[in-house]
């Protein structure tokens, strides 16, 4: 069933990576996994024509939407007036910060909850946006690229275990949910597409020091996935310094551990400040 509303009549801008979502059940899907409960402050990125929007506001009364694109501001507020209450903010979400959001939420210790299918050319840059206000955030539920996701989910040993999954595997918990086909957006996109849930985890959990440090060293580290650590590192440390942490350096980083990533910087940072 299509929820294509009288109010949008602009067609779909493929630079700013709109492909609206028309499945009805795949939007009833997303509602159920957000399962939203009173008093939770939802925050939408990129709510297009509303098709995620307003089976939201529906359910939850209330809802703060991040989109760019002016030609859907006015369209989506009209719209929104039959459902609930839309608080609408006119941004590029990258510039949306989500600490202070959270800091106006004041409910659940001031955490935002963050829903999206987000703009596939910015799903990267909008996760490492995210991760950066990770204790302002409860939990996250995406629709990417299914490739993305299975990148995200991945661990090792697996072709697909990466930098980004090192990286948001440490800050979040990642659970993939179901599969989305194109045939479920106008227009559809060239590739299949996942919704995947990410919670972070709580800050003393995280137990990374240095999180500038960490990163460095799981993107050196998978910069030339190839090669093994005491070669990829080796603007970092020495091989020494590397087993001092007690991870092989003959290893590859495809081989490593979440949680040896993190030791493995926790004791060059410490190395470093000794
Ligand atoms: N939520 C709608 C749906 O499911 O049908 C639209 C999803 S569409 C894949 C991505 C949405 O993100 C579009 O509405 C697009 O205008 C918006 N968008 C693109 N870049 C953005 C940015 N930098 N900041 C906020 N919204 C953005």
């Amino acid at each position: 069933m299509s929820t294509r509303s009288p109010h949008f009549t602009e067609p779909a801008k493929k630079h700013l990576g709109q492909h609206f979502l028309t499945d009805r059940g795949i939007i009833d899907s997303i509602v159920l996994a957000v399962d939203p409960r009173p008093g939770d402050r939802l925050v939408e990125i990129g709510p297009g024509q509303g098709a995620i929007t307003f089976p939201l506001l529906d359910r939850h009364k209330e809802l703060t939407v991040i989109e760019f694109d002016r030609d859907l501001i006015f369209p989506l507020t009209e719209a929104a007036r039959a459902h609930g209450t839309l608080e609408v903010i006119h941004r590029d979400v990258l510039t949306v910060d989500f600490t202070a959001l959270a800091r106006n939420a004041g409910d659940e210790g001031g955490q935002i909850r963050l829903v999206g299918n987000l703009p596939y050319n910015l799903s990267s840059p909008i996760l490492f946006h995210a991760l950066e206000h990770a204790s302002a955030i409860r939990d996250m539920h995406f629709m990417l690229q299914k490739e993305v996701v299975d990148r995200m989910a991945a661990g090792p040993g697996s072709k697909v275990y990466g930098r980004l999954g090192v990286m948001l595997q440490a800050y979040c918990h990642v659970t993939p949910l179901f599969d989305v086909p194109p045939g479920a957006f106008r227009p559809p996109p060239k590739v299949d597409s996942a919704v995947v849930r990410l919670v972070p985890r709580a800050p003393e959990s995280i137990g990374i020091d240095d999180h500038a440090l960490y990163s460095a060293v799981v993107r050196d580290a998978f910069g030339q996935r190839r090669k093994t650590l005491r070669n990829a590192l080796s603007n970092q440390c020495d091989a020494a310094a590397i087993e001092a942490a007690g991870v092989r350096p003959g290893a590859r980083a495809e081989q490593i551990e979440v949680a040896d990533f993190v030791r493995l910087a926790n004791s060059l940072a410490r190395q470093r400040n000794a």
